[in-house]
């Protein structure tokens, strides 16, 4: 027996999508992916618990066209974990790709994404070339690399958005990890295998608004650098440190001063140094927090999401 007939799906795509009050645009970015992905495909549409008319958007093109497929969450999970929902679902499928439901991915790129594939890559991710989102969006954006950078091991380049294609082999690696947030974006450099980059114009949201608020965006952040680094916890030694110094600096010029019958006055120095010290502690406790959090949810295993209605192969 030929193997592709043993295998059907193996030569196969999956495009995960996540969707969060797209209702606006979701027709749209359907018909625009399938006429500008030039290979087969299916299309699972994760609903990450809208509030809008989206889910009975996804049902009645679901029920339209047999390649598009749903899961629908029963509450919003964040847009890290519908990938991962859809990623549970991606076993038989040779080569995956993510993207998101605003056309700010354009859907062509995805033909050079396997074409890359085709030359032997695992994981193609790509990078948005300085584009037509507002300013304070790339400027938030920026400040989110700098800070998960400058505390990780390993280096994100800034730019690189959660549209990427993988393939099976590495979709297994992926799942091997049952993490409670798993932060994609982290999870790529990390994993290593043969990976190429892709640049592309985004382009602006073709409808509704950022999903993504700062509040979002900040937390995203935190839990991308917790997820991946032990570095914060070691800012306490260094800010202790730090402390440590000033007040010997200061001890010797008030030392100094007394010896030279002058005269330090007390209390601002006393309070100044209460501050600090004071507000060094609280930072701490809170990068403690985090991980004590973290190690929270780990130990209770909770499932990851739940699903309240679906459609699948
Ligand atoms: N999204 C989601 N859950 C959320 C927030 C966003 O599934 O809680 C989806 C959203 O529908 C979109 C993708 O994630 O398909 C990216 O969101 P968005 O375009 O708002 O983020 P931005 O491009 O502004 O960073
Ligand atoms: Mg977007």
């Amino acid at each position: 027996m030929m193997s592709s007939e043993r295998y059907p799906m193996k030569m196969s795509l999956l495009i995960i999508v996540p969707v969060y009050n797209e209702a606006s645009g979701l027709k749209h970015f359907v018909s625009e992916v399938f006429s500008k992905v030039g290979a087969d495909f299916d299309l699972l549409l994760v609903n990450d618990g809208s509030q809008d008319d989206s889910l009975s958007q996804i049902k009645s093109l679901a029920q339209q066209n047999e390649r598009i497929f749903y899961l629908s969450f029963s509450r919003n999970f964040g847009h890290q974990t519908a990938l991962r929902a859809g990623l549970d679902q991606a076993k038989g499928y040779e080569k995956i790709v993510m993207m998101d439901a605003d056309l700010q991915h354009p859907p062509e790129v995805i033909n050079e994404m396997l074409a890359k594939y085709q030359e032997g890559y695992k994981v193609v991710y790509t990078k948005r070339l300085k584009g037509e989102e507002g300013f304070l969006k790339s400027m938030t954006s920026r400040l989110f690399y700098l800070i998960l950078n400058s505390l990780m091991e390993f280096k994100i380049e800034s730019g690189t958005a959660d549209f990427r294609l993988v393939d099976h082999t590495v979709l297994k690696v992926i799942q091997d990890h049952h993490e409670a947030d798993l932060f994609l974006r982290g999870m790529m450099p990390y994993l290593g295998f043969k990976q190429t980059c892709l640049e592309y114009h985004p382009h602006e949201r073709f409808a509704g608004k950022t999903k993504y608020t700062f509040k979002k965006m900040m937390r995203l952040a935190i839990s991308g650098v917790t997820s991946f680094s032990d570095r914060p916890l070691y800012f306490s030694i260094y800010t202790g440190l730090i402390a440590i110094l000033i007040a010997l600096l200061y001890l010797s010029y008030a030392i100094s001063q007394k010896i030279s019958g002058g005269s330090v006055n007390g209390w601002a120095s006393t309070i100044g140094a209460i501050v600090f010290i004071g507000g060094t502690q609280l930072i701490v406790l809170g990068v403690l927090g985090i991980y004590l959090g973290k190690i929270f949810f780990e130990v209770k295993k909770r499932p990851h999401y739940f699903i309240a209605e679906q459609k699948l192969k």
